[in-house]
């Protein structure tokens, strides 16, 4: 049983920014995270993508930022549950929750902060027979780090913004050997101005665009060498590659947290906005996850409910104590 004063469920970066605004008061946290890494959307959908909005930054790459606030929370020696799903919720004679993951792993607080974000987000895939088999062995879902791909075959599937920011990328700058992007319809979902630019390296001969077109088939011996394609005219061809990349988009779903007695409202808790707490007293509900009258899906945003949730957190574990604001450029900051 892993014991902590607040267990903290999501390790994206407002669930790593509690972490700081925790230590401040002197509470301990512990984390779960059903990815293998902290930074949750940061570090799994744009790692190399720079943010503008972050207030001091006026432009930082979101998997620096996953870095920064990991630097930041560690004088706080934070306890990690990575690559776990936290299945269920109970609670103890004490009065303490109980949080359990899928793999057993339990964790006791007087306080649960979830920042769970979209929740447990899985990539919508394509209807191909067998795709599992060929998942991390040149199927990829989710670009996380273009280097993967310098000098390889690429065949990317999708009208979306990911699809074609990423063709663009992976052809502008040299990386991938050859970029081919499929298409069903004739016509794009992305902004128009990337559009163009695919069109224009289209007919420069620099990316191999296929569209009225679907991947249905892929095959390979251990991994991907080819992919099946079906055009609504030409029929099916096989086209050679070393990676095939779908990029439809990721399903967000609540997951367990749906079914723990939360208020839930369009796919996320409700709060009261004077604490972020939910319908379930020392339960709060910080960043992406909640939902209330003038909600930003925005980082900064989450920043700010953590750190006026703790406060409450800090009331409901010392009933009898006063916290009085301090500044760090005044107190410093005392790691544990
Ligand atoms: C492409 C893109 C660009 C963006 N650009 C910006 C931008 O420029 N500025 C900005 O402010 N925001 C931006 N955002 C939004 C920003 O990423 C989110 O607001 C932010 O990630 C929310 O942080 P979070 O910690 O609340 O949730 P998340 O980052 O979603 O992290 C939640 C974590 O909780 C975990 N989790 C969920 N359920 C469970 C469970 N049951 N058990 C264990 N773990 C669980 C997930 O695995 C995940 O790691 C962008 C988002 C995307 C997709």
């Amino acid at each position: 049983m892993i014991k902590t004063d607040i267990i903290i469920i999501g390790a994206g970066p407002v669930g790593l920014f509690a972490i700081f605004e925790a230590g401040l008061l002197k509470l301990k946290c512990h984390l779960i995270d059903s990815l293998p890494q902290p930074g949750g959307q940061c570090s799994e959908i744009y790692p190399k993508k720079p943010i503008y909005d972050i207030p001091g930054y006026p432009s930082i790459l979101a998997g620096e930022l996953v870095d920064n606030l990991m630097e930041q929370a560690a004088p706080f020696k934070p306890g990690f549950t990575l690559g776990e799903s936290a299945l269920s919720i109970d609670k103890n004679q004490a009065g303490n929750f109980i949080v359990t993951t899928n793999k057993g792993t339990q964790h006791e607080a007087p306080i649960v902060m979830i920042a769970g974000g979209l929740g447990v987000f899985e990539p919508r895939k394509p209807p191909i027979e067998n795709i599992e088999n060929y998942e991390d062995k040149g199927i990829e879902y989710i670009i996380k780090d273009p280097e993967f791909y310098r000098g390889k075959r690429c065949v990317i599937a999708g009208g979306g913004d990911s699809a074609l920011d990423w063709s663009i990328f992976l052809t502008e700058k040299n990386i991938a050997s050859e970029v081919a992007l499929v298409h069903r319809r004739s016509s794009f979902r992305g902004h128009l101005d990337s559009v163009q630019r695919v069109m224009d390296l289209a007919e420069q001969g620099k990316i191999k665009l296929i569209t009225e077109a679907e991947v249905i088939g892929v095959h390979g011996d251990g991994k991907v060498e080819g992919v099946v394609v079906k055009h609504d005219r030409e029929g099916e061809f096989t086209h050679a590659t070393d990676h095939f990349i779908p990029l439809f988009g990721l399903k967000p779903s609540l997951g367990p947290i749906a079914d723990w007695g939360l208020e839930i409202e369009k796919n996320a808790i409700k709060v009261d906005t004077l604490d972020y707490s939910t319908n379930i007293p020392g339960i709060y509900a910080i960043g992406d996850v909640n939902t209330y009258e003038g909600k930003l899906k925005l980082i900064l945003c989450g920043f700010h409910e953590g750190t006026i949730a703790l406060q409450s957190a800090f009331a409901r574990i010392h009933p009898d104590k006063k916290n009085v604001l301090k500044y760090t450029t005044v107190n410093g900051v005392q790691g544990f």
